[in-house]
């Protein structure tokens, strides 16, 4: 079965990139616009893998993050933070949220494949 990914992203072009990227390698993605949508549908459903977006209107994804960490359906689970912030301070603020892995955009498609397949096998 192909791994589902949900994808919370507020930017309708990165939405549609990072959807585009990951439907054409045979992933199943799941979008959220914001920090609450992307906790409803968690809570709602088992995702292999949930792509955050640091700046969200509402609840940020560091905050995201927090809360997903204290469920039992994705304490563990990867989290990777899709963020444009290269500030190191704002990294570590970032990492400290419980986020398994950064990425930088704009995306490197092949870095984020590769981090994917990582977690995924
Ligand atoms: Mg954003």
């Amino acid at each position: 079965m192909a791994s589902r990914i949900l994808v919370v992203e507020d930017n309708p072009d990165n939405m549609k990139l990072v959807t585009w990227m990951l439907e054409d390698e045979g992933y199943h993605i799941t979008p959220a616009g914001t920090g609450e949508e992307a906790l409803e549908l968690a809570g709602n459903n088992q995702f292999d893998v949930i792509l955050m977006d640091i700046s969200l209107p509402g609840m940020d994804g560091k905050e995201a993050t927090k809360q997903l960490r204290k469920t039992d359906t994705y304490r563990d689970a990867p989290i990777f933070a899709l963020t444009a912030h290269a500030i190191v301070s704002e990294e570590r603020d970032i990492m400290a949220s419980g986020v398994s892995e950064l990425i930088t955009k704009p995306i490197n498609e092949e870095l984020l494949l590769e981090k994917l397949s990582s977690y995924l096998n």
